[in-house]
């Protein structure tokens, strides 16, 4: 059977989730972006969820909300959920840029190069099944190729993103079906097939790498090392593949949960 999980457990892997969000708060890798939006729209829903959506960019209402997807397009975002069987607690929505663009502008190359990182440290954690890309940016960002939605939609194929093999499925923007009818009912038609998609589970997985070395020297201090700070030992245990879950587990329930805008993990 192939597999489709890290040795992280999913409480693991939403507290590093948690920690990449603290971090994209205070981004200023885009000058303009930084000094323009209100908010930093992370991403919001499941952090262990099977199914990620992949949009643009936050627009006004994101910026607001700090909340991706909850305008017009949102909406039907949601609607298109929910007729295939899925709330948006199940899934995780993301955009290629964390921070609206001024007037709502396209993203500038520059601005996604910035701001990848994120995105991929965000299937990296939340290890989906499967990515629906919306619209040509996201679709574009992750297949690193030129050719557009238009020829792309409803095709899923597998992809391996850094340590992760999905099937990526690309599909239309909600917005752009907006005012679309033709659109719409193109969009309606490749939602329908995510079901299915999502049955197949995740592909087969690239191998784990080798633990690193250093991870046998952590354990074995020459001396004059100085002393590992507790949990940079418990994060080498974890590449070593020696994570322990139920510690992890009880060192996270002891801290109060904070309200965030990942609300729903
Ligand atoms: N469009 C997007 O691409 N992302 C959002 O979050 C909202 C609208």
């Amino acid at each position: 059977m192939p597999v489709t999980q890290s040795d992280s457990s999913a409480s693991e892997r939403r507290e590093a989730l948690k920690a990449v969000f603290a971090e994209a708060k205070g981004c200023t890798r885009c000058p303009e972006l930084a000094a323009t939006r209100k908010t930093v729209v992370f991403g919001a829903g499941n952090a262990n969820a099977d199914l990620m959506f992949v949009g643009e960019a936050p627009g006004a209402s994101e910026d607001e909300q700090g909340v991706p997807f909850v305008g017009r397009a949102g909406k039907l975002l949601s609607t298109l959920l929910e007729e295939v069987g899925l709330q948006r607690d199940d899934v995780f929505i993301a955009n290629v840029l964390k921070c609206r663009p001024p007037g709502n502008r396209d993203p500038l190359p520059i601005e996604i190069d910035n701001c990848q990182d994120y995105l991929h440290r965000q299937v990296e954690l939340i290890e989906p099944s499967v990515i629906c890309t919306l619209g040509n940016f996201s679709t574009k960002l992750l297949r690193g190729d030129p050719t557009g939605i238009t020829r792309l939609h409803g095709q899923p194929e597998v992809l391996t993103l850094g340590r992760r093999a999905v099937r990526l499925y690309p599909i239309f923007h909600p917005a752009a079906a907006l005012y679309t009818p033709r659109m719409l009912e193109t969009l309606r038609e490749d939602f329908a097939r995510l079901p299915e998609l999502l049955a197949m589970g995740a592909p087969e997985q690239p191998p784990m790498p080798e633990p690193e070395p250093e991870a046998e020297l952590a354990s074995t201090p020459e001396p004059g090392d100085s002393p590992a700070p507790d949990d940079s030992a418990a994060s080498a245990a974890s590449r070593a593949g020696e994570t322990n879950g139920e510690a992890a587990a009880a060192g996270s329930a002891a801290e109060p949960e904070e309200p965030d805008q990942l609300g729903l993990f």
